[in-house]
């Protein structure tokens, strides 16, 4: 496989597949660039080299075809403000066609083109094999960045791949690092290996849990999804968010945690609430004890204390959902103390490794992205990753 770093693009049209789906306002302003600033390195290194660069990405789920809504002609000054302000950027109004040919054609060295949103194609979401043909006539080179969707077998992320040779196609720099700390800690992990699984639905984590099984030493599970688990063992759990079809699925990874000899850690006690609002009334509760017409809504005290010893002594740690409500600040404390017992644990040594969308914000929110070993941009992605599921995108550069 091809390492982008040692790669020269000198004359090179590098097609590189990036995640550019960011939010937008009303007005048509980006309200978060995260997805775009990650991908600015691996540009302005094909840049830097003397070479040209043509950007495809999504926006947004177009349902119709072209819709203004989701153009991506709305990112072209925020692009070339964050490539510094001189770099040229132009923009296709068509992601094929003879003006992206055109304007592909004539790029210059240090010149950047964004095409249109691919998803105005239904082609690009079937994986269609002449729009992907059509996309790769555009570059001499193709990079695979977008590591958002690297889990679908689209045309620009996985079939495209096919029509370069194997010294041609390659991942960039922020597809090459996510999949790096993945593959740490899903291959290499160093033990003990604490997976921190939360958010709002255990149907959503059954498949990583499972395979977890296989690899972490400890399983702490918080959040709503936590309820379904201590139901399942028999406790009450008032008006706390359950899944009674899963309770079954629930009673077998607990029993397959003690036949693997994993520790599944639950929240002893939780922080509840006599209504799912910003001003409830609160109390603290053990998660087995909760009256009917209350419901835990972050873990409690003594849960933050026990959770945050076992993430301490841990060497791999990855996490994945919140421990509770975190968008209201009466249900914060747990997806903080959490936060703040992986911050600590980096601090000591071991690596550790955010990923999924909520746990992604929460760790943003409260300011520890920097007390991290790695946070995921890639939220369903490592998801899938972590289900140990091949992704469409890595196997079509690798293999
Ligand atoms: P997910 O997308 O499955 O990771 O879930 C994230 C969402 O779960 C967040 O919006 C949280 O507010 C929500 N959540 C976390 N804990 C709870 C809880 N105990 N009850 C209800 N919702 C929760």
């Amino acid at each position: 496989m091809i390492e982008f770093s040692s790669f020269s693009f000198a004359g090179q049209k590098a097609l590189v597949r990036v995640d550019f789906n960011v939010p937008l306002n009303d007005k048509f302003e980006i309200t978060d660039d995260t997805r775009m600033t990650a991908t600015i390195p691996t540009i302005k290194k094909i840049l830097a080299d003397g070479g040209s660069v043509i950007l495809m990405s999504h926006l947004g789920r177009p349902k119709d075809g072209p819709t203004d809504k989701y153009s991506l002609k709305h990112l072209v000054n925020h692009l070339h403000e964050l490539l510094g302000g001189s770099t040229k950027v132009f923009f296709a109004n068509d992601c094929i066609g003879e003006q992206a040919m055109l304007t592909s054609h004539m790029l210059g060295k240090g010149e950047v083109l964004l095409l249109e949103n691919l998803r105005f194609y239904k082609e690009e979401e079937k994986g269609d094999e002449a729009f992907a043909k059509k996309l790769s006539n555009l570059g001499t080179v193709y990079v695979n960045d977008a590591f958002g969707t690297a889990h679908r077998a689209h045309a620009s992320t996985a079939v495209i791949a096919k029509y370069f040779d194997s010294d041609k196609k390659m991942f960039g720099l922020l597809m090459e690092s996510e999949v790096k700390s993945a593959e740490k800690v899903m291959n290499e992990a160093q033990k003990p290996f604490t997976a921190i699984i939360g958010g709002a639905k255990v149907s959503d984590k059954i498949l990583i849990i499972e395979t977890l099984l296989d690899k972490a030493t400890d399983i702490i599970i918080g959040g709503g999804m936590a309820y379904t688990f201590m139901k399942a063992r028999g406790g009450k759990i008032g008006s706390s968010l359950c899944e009674d079809d899963r309770l079954t699925n629930a009673k077998d990874l607990l029993a397959k945690a003690t036949e693997k000899g994993v520790s599944i850690h639950l929240p002893e006690d939780s922080v509840i609430a006599d209504k799912f609002a910003a001003d409830a009334n609160i109390e603290v509760r053990p998660s087995d004890a909760i009256e009917d017409g209350w419901m835990g809504l972050d873990i409690g005290p003594k849960a933050r204390g026990i959770f945050a010893e076992v993430i301490r002594k841990s060497k791999t740690v990855l996490w994945n959902g919140p421990m509770g409500v975190f968008e209201m600040e009466k249900f914060q404390a747990g997806t903080k103390a959490i936060a703040d017992a992986v911050a600590e644990a980096t601090a000591l040594g071991a690596f550790t490794l955010v990923g999924g969308g909520d746990s992604v914000a929460a760790v943003n929110q409260f300011g520890y992205t920097d007390k991290v070993s790695y946070v995921s941009t890639g939220g369903g992605a490592m998801l899938e990753y972590f289900e140990g599921k091949e992704l469409p995108g890595i196997a079509a550069i690798k293999n």
